[in-house]
């Protein structure tokens, strides 16, 4: 009889390392990370051996190392299908960028660009200029930098004027975005005493102006991104705000978090102040983020006043904070799309997904549900076409939602819904829904690739939940 533990027939990782096949792997995946799974691999055969399992011949274990491999290399970074309902999901990596960014950014990434370099005059040239024009063509204002994301803009616009002085903000609009971004806190790394005015729900002008003082460096607007406040309220206008600042000789910086660039009723959906408005209606500064509404990758604007752009400029964080050329290129062609509104809608990934007609997804749900209800009907679930509410995300427009369409897949037993969920997680391509109610709902809004999302479903049917 041969000794259980003797694995001769399928050798030594050094013969093993030597087939063709393996070979390959090598040349895919690096001698090291193949040694060391084929390495693990064997030695978990052995003690299977060991412990009474049959001996897996060469063909299943290189078949093993192959998934080993294969779930090792995967990036947690992969692309998923994004059918949570929620389109400018943070999570998620919030926007989408249009095909013209992604060539911008591919370019850049690529060859040398004239980044700091002036290329009519040959002399140094500024990361701005790639920008500024744009920007301010777009919103009305005289000047803008950009910065690394929206919290940044916010963070050095404080600090190159509210340092070691005051900045005044409404109790209404002492946000928290998303755990780490909290405006008292921001405040005081920027070096701001935080003088908060009114009460929550009401804040009037005299308030104001009862707290500005000798010391008094800004007045902070914010606008409240995820939460509203109703009922009894009240709120002092932009524009009030600004001639309160101005008389006194004080920055009004308005920090519309999302912002837009284009007025959004326009394409159906609910009012979000646009950045336009907020310059014309007397903000020295206005902040707003590159990957929310606006529909590019990660960034923070600041446009205003020409001198207090230059102010902020000069500012030694400005380096700190700087983006790289492939943003910028990004940025670039996203903006350039703002300039033809009539085709934005097609070209942005973010507005085509917010203007998707309900119908048109509706009949998506239509299409997939009978497969997708026979893929999971084996596992014990039930699968309906439902509707449901998408959000736009990112603090834009929280109480909104826009009617949408999807999957609601139930089980008697819920607990197989977690399993589920968990399973669609660890897919190749991950299927990320919302559990809700006792529900896995699949929102379909943001959903192109139906052949992708039916192979997925067909995977974990196939392959089974466990
Ligand atoms: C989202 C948001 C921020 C932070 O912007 P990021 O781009 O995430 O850094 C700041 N202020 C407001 C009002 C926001 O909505």
């Amino acid at each position: 009889m041969a000794d259980p533990g003797d694995l001769r027939p399928i050798a030594s990782v050094d013969r093993m390392l030597k087939t063709p096949d393996v070979t390959a792997l090598i040349e895919l995946h690096g001698r090291a990370l193949v040694t060391e799974e084929l390495r693990c691999l064997l030695s978990e055969i052995r003690q299977a051996v060991r412990d009474g399992d049959a001996m897996p011949n060469e063909g299943d274990v290189f078949a093993s190392l192959l998934s080993r491999l294969d779930y090792r290399s995967r990036s947690n970074l992969r692309p998923l299908f994004n059918l949570t309902g929620t389109v400018l999901h943070t999570n998620l990596g919030r926007a989408l960028l249009a095909e013209e960014a992604i060539a911008a950014a591919v370019d850049a990434m690529r060859e040398a660009a004239a980044l700091e370099l002036d290329l009519d005059t040959g002399r140094r040239g500024e990361r701005d200029g790639h920008l500024r024009a744009l920007v301010c063509e777009l919103t009305g204002a005289e000047d803008a930098t950009v910065v690394n994301n929206n919290a940044a803009a916010v963070l050095i616009a404080l600090a190159t004027f509210g340092e070691g002085r005051e900045a005044i903000v409404s109790r209404g609009e002492l946000i928290e975005i998303g755990g780490a971004f909290r405006m008292p806190d921001i405040m005081e790394r920027a070096g701001a005493r935080l003088v908060e005015v009114g009460t929550t729900n009401r804040t009037h002008a005299r308030d104001y102006r009862k707290a500005i003082r000798a010391d008094t460096a800004l007045i902070l607007k914010v606008h409240t991104s995820n939460y509203r406040i109703e009922g009894f309220t009240a709120e002092v206008a932009g524009a009030e705000l600004a001639a309160i600042a101005h008389e006194a000789g004080v920055v009004l910086l308005n920090d519309l978090g999302s912002g837009t660039l284009v007025d959004l009723s326009r394409y159906g959906l609910a009012g979000e102040p646009t950045v336009r408005d907020a310059v014309a209606g007397g903000a020295d500064l206005v902040t707003f983020s590159g990957d929310k509404l606006l529909g590019g990758p990660q960034a923070g604007f600041i446009v205003g006043r020409k001198e207090l752009i230059a102010e902020i400029n000069r500012n030694p964080l400005k380096r700190a904070l700087r983006l790289d050329k492939i943003r910028i290129a990004a940025l670039a062609a996203t903006l350039a799309l703002y300039r033809d509104p009539d085709r934005l809608a097609e070209r942005l990934p973010t507005l085509k997904m917010l203007t998707r007609p309900e119908e048109d997804i509706r009949q998506q749900a239509e299409r997939l549900k009978p497969n997708i209800a026979k893929l999971l009907e084996r596992h014990g679930f039930a699968v309906e076409t439902c509707r449901c509410r998408s959000q736009i995300g990112s603090g834009a427009l929280p109480v909104d939602t826009i009617p949408s369409a999807g999957l609601r897949i139930h089980r008697k037993n819920s607990g197989g819904l977690e399993k589920l969920a968990a399973r669609l997680r660890t897919l190749r391509r991950p299927i990320i829904g919302r559990l809700n109610d006792g529900a896995l709902i699949l929102d379909l809004r943001c959903l192109g690739d139906e052949v992708g999302l039916l192979e997925g479903i067909t995977q974990v049917a196939t392959d089974g939940l466990w």
